[in-house]
């Protein structure tokens, strides 16, 4: 598929993450209120504003969620609407005034997050850490190639882009410790993860090709992680204060419908799965995924590169196990990918794997070296699927990492 060209220049060059091909939606502020819009280019349009067959009952509420309710042909009928009145000269005047430069606006939480559940769903990650975590011969769990594993984490952890994240404290019990102590984490760590927003609820067992229609887009996603709080805690009902700091995701739901020319499928199953998780067709996307460290003043290291088609699980094949229990989905719910991982030893998605639980670490660009992240630390993710002459990008996901809060004198003891 080729560039699809807009009236709005900045969105036909080859560089911009926001061509008309891939108009996301997000929630910005500018001038005091909040409001829905589509990036376009350097632009935003205020979707809620611009009427011309757009229908303000969508837009009522800073949030997609509405827009989501509505159903897959709404989605489909506000994207070519948005279509049109981007790319034919005829709308210019009109529309034009309901540009924003995205320079003056701050981005919000593009949904609401109804609930929150983090896979562990890429075959290298889930191999490394084990490896790390229980050694080589158990690292893989006996389940793991047949049941894409996640455990129900916090819709109240997850942030914004650009939300500072504090390093958190909690109970930890090092190698080194005869006694679990109260501490604050010392391996503070991020995971690469793309998100898969539920756009349509349901009741009772989806099949995988129903949960591929029933999800409206995709963020990037970076699940912060306290390993050493976590490598106490984690048996054996799986990580639970280690992963409710926080969770940021990128500002622009990226749709499905402008990723769909990038579908690939799954790798090669290593075990046959059960008839209800097999695929009827390819629902891994190819997405070019990298991970950036800046220290405190400093300029930023790309430390990983990898890709979204490293997945052992597709986003469809996570949200159809989800309702086999019977499970209810709900429209906002955000799936994790889990930590996407590659062979390569540069296209690990966590520090824990990059410096191998701290024993190599990972060098900056400045000379620093970095086994877990640091005070003043900003981690950026950033994703992007390559058309021939254009890019849907997803813009950054970034968060800086603040000192732990001083701790108060009843859990000092
Ligand atoms: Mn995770």
């Amino acid at each position: 598929m080729a560039l699809m060209r807009s009236w709005v220049e900045s969105a036909n060059s080859p560089e911009t993450d926001f061509p008309l091909n891939n108009l996301p939606y997000g929630v910005f502020e500018a001038g005091g209120h909040a409001r829905m819009g589509v990036a376009i280019g350097d632009r935003i349009l205020d979707v809620g504003a611009v009427g011309h067959g757009l229908d303000p009952a969508l837009f009522a509420e800073p949030a997609w969620n509405a827009v989501m309710a509505a159903g897959p042909e709404v989605w489909a009928a506000l994207r070519a609407r948005l279509t049109e009145l981007l790319s034919d000269p005829a709308h210019r005047a009109a529309v034009e005034l309901h540009l924003v430069a995205q320079d003056s606006a701050r981005m919000l939480m593009p949904f609401r997050v109804s609930e929150y559940t983090d896979f562990y769903a890429s075959r290298h990650h889930a191999q490394n850490v084990g490896t790390m975590f229980r050694g080589p011969e158990n690292a893989l769990p006996p389940n793991w190639l047949s049941i894409p594993i996640g455990y129900n984490g916090r819709a109240s952890s997850v942030v914004v882009s650009g939300t500072p994240v504090t390093r958190p404290w909690g109970q930890l019990k090092g190698p080194e410790d005869t006694l679990p102590r109260f501490g604050s984490c010392a391996r503070f760590d991020l995971e690469l993860e793309l998100g898969a927003i539920v756009g349509q609820p349901s009741e009772g067992m989806v099949s995988v090709a129903e949960a591929d229609r029933m999800i409206f887009g995709y963020v990037l996603l970076n699940d912060w992680s306290a390993r050493d709080i976590q490598a106490w805690e984690y048996l054996p009902l799986g990580p639970f204060q280690a992963k409710a700091t926080a969770t940021s995701i990128s500002p622009w739901i990226v749709t499905a419908a402008a990723l769909e020319p990038f579908r690939t499928p799954t790798p090669k199953r290593e075990r046959p799965l059960l008839p209800y998780l097999r695929e009827p067709g390819p629902m891994l996307y190819d997405i070019d995924l990298e991970v950036a460290l800046a220290p405190e003043g400093g300029t930023e290291t790309v430390i990983a590169c990898t890709n979204y088609r490293e997945m052992y699980y597709s986003a469809a094949q996570q949200l159809c196990h989800h309702t086999t229990s019977g499970c209810p989905m709900r429209v906002g719910d955000l799936l994790g990918s889990g930590t996407i991982s590659g062979a390569a030893p540069d296209s690990r998605g966590s520090l824990l794997e990059l410096s191998w639980g701290g024993k190599t670490p990972v060098v900056l660009a400045s000379g620093e070296e970095r086994r877990f992240l640091e005070d003043g630390d900003t981690l950026t993710l950033r994703g992007v699927a390559r058309g021939e002459d254009y890019r849907i990008g997803f813009g950054a996901c970034s968060g800086q990492v603040r000192p732990a809060v001083d701790l108060p004198d009843w859990a000092a003891g």
